[in-house]
């Protein structure tokens, strides 16, 4: 399910990144503490929100039934900055254009570029030193049966609990948006991505939210890409990718290949409803 769309969307298929595993869904959120960052119905003036917008470029992400996630995913994040900029946040859009947030290098190939523009959103998110990162997507499935909102944290990283706190308060956010609009809600808990990995068993968290990792040279150079570009010395045998180091969730907003899914993202009010759930963990209005 989500695998398939993830191995393509973000790793464009490359054996390097290829996602099989299962996924795991984690229990509940008991004992888990509330995040100093965020905090439902707080006031935001000082804090710094990203939101990333999946994909972009000539990498549109998953598209079905009249919806390419590369421009919705845009106009939901444009929606929810609005929102959030009015309760006194900073926002910064790691991409404000269908353009990719960084030029890549044209030799490089699908999968070595999309790891050159998922480098640069985690890099635009440690430069705004934002307290909270959401990336917004959708899903699709080869089952257009399936439908919903989905979310993703990681427990890999040293904010772990703030960040499934944060996942858990943007699905519901979300979910209550969409309830109220009389879409049938079937209950799912924030998954962890330390669940997935390849198939020789090296966990592949999603990239911008995940923990840093270290790609051979020689896969760089299998991918076409020049070592430098990415900004690695002559003699380094590896690139040491760099992390976000803020709490981070990331949302898949229903299904595309689900065609009243898609009908829901082509309807200008339920994407408003979506923009407000998003925003609303974060303190902004609820209606
Ligand atoms: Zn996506």
């Amino acid at each position: 399910m989500t695998a398939l769309r993830r191995s393509r969307a973000f790793f464009a298929g490359h054996p390097l990144f290829s996602i099989i595993a299962g996924l795991a869904i984690l229990g509940g959120l008991g004992g888990v503490m509330v995040g100093a960052n965020f905090a439902a119905g707080g006031d935001l003036n000082g804090r710094t929100i990203v939101l990333d917008s999946g994909h972009g470029g000539d990498e549109p992400g998953t598209a079905a039934n009249g919806v390419v996630e590369r421009d919705s995913n845009l106009d939901l994040a444009q929606r929810v900055s609005t929102i959030l900029e009015a309760r006194g946040a900073r926002v910064v859009l790691t991409r404000y254009s269908a353009v990719r947030p960084r030029d890549v290098p044209p030799e490089a190939n699908g999968a070595m570029a999309t790891f050159i523009d998922l480098q640069s959103r985690v890099s635009i998110a440690n430069s705004a030193r934002a307290d909270v990162f959401v990336s917004i997507h959708s899903n699709s499935n080869t089952d257009s049966s399936v439908r919903g909102a989905d979310v993703w944290y990681t427990s890999l990283r040293p904010f772990a609990a703030e960040s499934q706190r944060l996942a858990a308060l943007c699905i519901e956010g979300v979910n209550t948006a969409l309830q109220a609009r009389g879409y049938p809600i079937r209950p799912r808990e924030a998954m962890d991505d330390a669940q997935l990995v390849d198939a020789a068993g090296r966990g592949t968290p999603m990239f911008v939210i995940g923990p840093e990792r270290e790609v051979p040279r020689g896969e760089l150079l299998d991918c076409g890409v020049d070592p430098a570009v990415v900004g690695m010395h002559p003699d380094a045998p590896v690139w040491r990718t760099s992390a976000t180091q803020m709490p981070g969730a990331l949302l898949e907003l229903l299904y595309v290949s689900n065609p009243d899914d898609a009908a829901l993202l082509r309807d200008e009010p339920t994407r408003y409803a979506i923009a407000r759930g998003i925003a609303r963990f974060l303190g902004a209005p609820a209606s």
